[in-house]
């Protein structure tokens, strides 16, 4: 490992405008982000510009080393660490570029907050909500398709991206959105030298070692290609792809309202074009590192109104969202017993908002033109609950946009309190993403609590009911390496729960090291084309 730092200090320091680092303080601090993996990358780079990330990919590909693209690192599924080159895109490449309209164009590294705070000026924003805003960058935004309480409404970052300019395994750079499908291949330049390939590559025990002739030649092919060879060369086989598989991906990749297990292939072929922006989405650097970005915003809503009710029981809470949703809430989160505590704790402005004795909650929040209106909807949605006879109790109204900010600030910080608990014992995030139908939402839950059950654990519950994403937290025993059986079963047995009633086992937070190993569980057939598409973005499957 040492001379391999040693010889990446040597190759690329004077090569690249950014900084590289191998020094033991840097390689520590990128060895772990939100989950529960620690790995210790090679190095790590911080680009200052796309040229840089040009040059790290097309040595990367010369001499077989993984790259792991990384933004604020938040991430609970583990796709910001690996054993490769991390290269950390919030350090520099952090600016809004340009305003235009209904458009933005920006840097991967810019953090959520820090654009809306930019696009005030113009009276809109951009809509996908997770509640760590504060701190999480549009690239890992793209990376793995985030969402929010908002997404029942306004959906999810790939619902907002025009086009995204990504450098490929190779270090080729291109602008990818809206293609317009070739239907003659012919016109195509193909990579033939390129297929098939030779021996194994990618990750693992060979990583920056000398690789076989056949795969080093490859390599050096790859990185010899123009970009615009490697464009036309991965529209017309992508399309090619998406034809050939387009009966699996209907019957295995179903509309979901939330859904990023391994890549979204629905609805990117259409008739004359791929959208592969929309494609590249979720795609949690495996496909490209994205460089830049132009996202579509929104008008700020003129009117918001959000209520606090509290049920007795969470059997009520999820009937009474199921209730509500035909008045179209623009969100409606529900929270378990256990995080409501947690946020009657932590905060003395919930106090009066969380009833000790209430076993659930739910936030709803209407949109609407005016004052009246939104007023008249939540008083519509008091009157359906009581004409249906749930037993709630309204504990807070908002109408102003700071007292509906005061409410979502409730969800926000006890995610975070969850997610920093210390102890032996603790909340842990690894089937903290599985999504369901919301229809489903109160028969998935009485199998999940049977599952934890029968595992014998307690887990708290976020969800954006709206949506179907429910945020599971088993408390456990942070496990040490090779003691992850316990958390593995309990995995396999949710998810198993998850794809019978037609759900996702990852809704907004990716697959990463968590996940990947269970998308064969959720695609069966559909995994195939998942490879497939790997090797035309990245052939040595670095
Ligand atoms: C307290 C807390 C609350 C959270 N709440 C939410 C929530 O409400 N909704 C939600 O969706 N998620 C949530 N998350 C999960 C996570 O923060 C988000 O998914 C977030 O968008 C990740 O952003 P990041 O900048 O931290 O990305 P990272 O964690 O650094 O990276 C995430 C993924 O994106 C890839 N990536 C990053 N940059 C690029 C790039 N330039 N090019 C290509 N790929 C890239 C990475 O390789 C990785 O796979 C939460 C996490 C925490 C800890």
């Amino acid at each position: 490992m040492e001379e391999l730092r040693r010889r990446l200090v040597e190759d690329l320091s004077d090569t690249i405008e950014g900084e590289l680092r191998v020094d033991p303080a840097a390689v520590a601090m990128f060895s772990s982000d939100a989950s529960l993996y620690e790995i210790e990358p090679i190095a790590v780079v911080f680009p200052r510009q796309a040229r840089d990330v040009e040059v790290i990919a097309a040595y990367s590909a010369d001499n077989n080393i993984p790259l792991i693209a990384r933004g604020a690192g938040s991430g609970l599924a583990g796709g910001a660490i690996g054993r490769g080159i991390v290269i950390d895109f919030s350090r520099h490449m952090n600016r809004v570029l340009w305003v235009d309209g209904d458009r933005v164009r920006v840097q991967p590294g810019v953090v959520r907050e820090q654009l809306n705070r930019e696009l005030r000026k113009h009276g809109r924003y951009f809509a996908p909500d997770p509640s760590n805003s504060r701190i999480t960058t549009i690239g890992g935004m793209l990376g793995v398709d985030a969402a929010g309480s908002h997404a029942v409404r306004y959906g999810s970052t790939r619902d907002h991206v025009e086009s995204i300019e990504c450098v490929l395994s190779g270090g080729q750079r291109m602008e990818l959105g809206r293609e317009p499908l070739q239907l003659d291949p012919s016109a195509y330049p193909r990579m033939v030298d390129l297929e098939p390939l030779g021996g194994t590559t990618g990750g693992g025990s060979s990583v920056g070692a000398t690789v076989s002739t056949a795969v080093r030649s490859d390599a050096l092919k790859l990185s010899a290609l123009t970009p615009a060879t490697r464009r036309a060369d991965l529209i017309q086989r992508v399309g090619s792809l998406l034809q050939e598989f387009e009966p699996v991906i209907k019957q295995y990749q179903p509309p979901l309202l939330r859904n990023c297990c391994g890549y979204m292939l629905r609805g990117i072929r259409q008739m004359q074009e791929l959208d592969l922006a929309r494609m590249l989405v979720g795609s949690e650097g495996t496909l490209g590192l994205f460089t830049e970005a132009t996202l579509y915003t929104m008008p700020l809503p003129s009117f918001r109104a959000a209520a606090c009710l509290m049920f007795k029981t969470l059997e009520q809470a999820v009937l009474a969202m199921q209730l509500l949703l035909p008045l179209e809430p623009s969100a409606c989160d529900l929270l378990d017993r256990r995080v409501l505590s947690l946020g009657r704790g932590s905060d003395l402005r919930f106090r009066d908002m969380i009833l000790p004795e209430a076993e659930a909650g739910l936030i709803i929040e209407f949109p609407g033109g005016s004052e009246r209106e939104i007023r008249e909807r939540l008083s519509d949605a008091q009157t359906l609950l009581k004409d249906r006879e749930i037993d709630f109790q309204i504990t807070r109204e908002a109408t102003t946009l700071e007292d509906v900010e005061l409410l979502w600030a409730l969800p926000s910080q006890v995610v975070s309190l969850l997610a920093s608990l210390k102890g032996s014992s603790r909340p842990l995030p690894f089937v903290e993403d599985v999504a369901v139908p919301p229809e489903k939402l109160a028969e998935f839950l009485v199998s999940a609590q049977r599952i934890f059950q029968k595992h014998e654990v307690t887990a708290t519950l976020y969800s954006h009911a709206a949506s179907g994403q429910l945020h599971f937290r088993p408390i456990l025993p942070v496990p040490d390496n090779g003691e992850e059986t316990k958390i593995e079963a309990i995995a396999r047995d949710l998810y198993r729960q998850v794809v019978q009633v037609g759900g996702s086992i990852s809704g907004e937070h990716g697959d990463g090291l968590s996940r990947t190993a269970f998308i064969r569980t959720q695609y069966g057939p559909l995994y195939r084309a998942f490879q497939q598409l790997k090797e035309i973005f990245d052939p040595l499957k670095l």
